[in-house]
């Protein structure tokens, strides 16, 4: 899909399982699992979707996925399946190598979003898998992670922040920015401190990567919101915000974690805002 310059496109890095209960906060089992049926452990599953903005110079990628990164045991807690060859199979399914890439928007540091940074180096270490991107992401996203949080540690690979600091172009953000023509970061701070979504268009038509504010059609409804979230009520007042210019300007929303709905528009029934027509991108890796 083509917005302004920029030519839109999703990627797959794989899917992952996540405790269906805390993926809804206070909403009841009754009402998600008909969408979202959970396993024998309660797990739903969840998509890892990345976005990719091309314009014929810079090639960006906003977030990561998690990577070739989980251990044995990660990975049965979390039922992460990698799709065939991960994030970098799907890019190159657009002719793009890993070493293409100019640009990283993190929409935040939680592992499922930036654990697909590094890669192994076959030495014992880590080594960046996009060696010549710079990568955007918030000051206060990247103290956060630093800074030992006890409610989210088990969200992030902190060992990898050192190789980040060492390997990295990093680019700290200190709130809403422009990271390229008609590409804009706004910060919304429910979820975790410093999160960002991405914002591609101006005004009509825009598209909006609502990342884990928004990260599944179904999160749409105001009261469904995740759990892990540091600030719910700021989450429900950053999605009414966001869903009320959404309908007025006719944004395409873009979920990150939705297996079954990349994208799609919104429509107002009985003074609510609900999802609307799906739209399709491309077709997904
Ligand atoms: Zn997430």
């Amino acid at each position: 899909m083509q917005v302004g310059r920029w030519q839109v496109s999703t990627l797959l890095d794989g899917t992952f399982g996540l405790d269906g209960g805390s993926m809804f906060g206070i909403v009841p089992r009754a009402l998600w699992s008909g969408r979202h049926p959970p396993d024998d452990r309660n797990r739903i599953t969840m998509a890892l979707r990345c976005l990719l903005l091309t314009d014929g110079q810079r090639r960006i990628l906003v977030d990561a996925g998690i990577g070739d990164r989980l251990d044995d045991h990660q990975r049965d807690i979390y039922r992460y399946e990698r799709a065939d060859g991960g994030l970098c199979a799907s890019l190159a399914a657009f002719d793009l190598e890993p070493g293409d890439m100019t640009d990283v928007v993190l929409t935040h540091l939680h592992f499922d979003h930036a654990g697909g940074l590094l890669k192994a180096d076959g030495q014992g270490g880590l080594e960046p898998v996009f060696p010549a991107a710079c990568v955007h992401v918030q000051e206060e996203a990247w103290s956060w992670a630093r800074g030992h949080s006890v409610w989210d540690q088990g969200s992030f690979f902190p060992a990898d922040f050192d190789v980040w600091e060492e390997k990295l172009d990093l680019h700290l953000l200190q709130g809403d920015a422009e990271i390229g023509e008609g590409v804009r970061v706004q910060v919304t701070e429910g979820h975790t401190p410093g999160h960002q979504l991405v914002l591609i268009g101006q005004g009509r038509g825009s598209l909006c990567f609502c990342a884990d504010l928004i990260p599944t059609a179904t999160h749409v409804r105001l009261p469904y919101i995740m759990a892990f979230d540091h600030l719910p009520l700021r989450t429900l007042e950053e999605k009414r915000v966001l869903l009320a210019q959404a309908v007025e300007e006719g944004w395409i929303l873009v979920f990150g974690h939705d297996p079954f709905t990349v994208a799609c528009k919104l429509c107002v029934h009985d003074d609510r805002v609900v999802t609307g027509e799906s739209v399709v991108l491309n077709t997904e890796a």
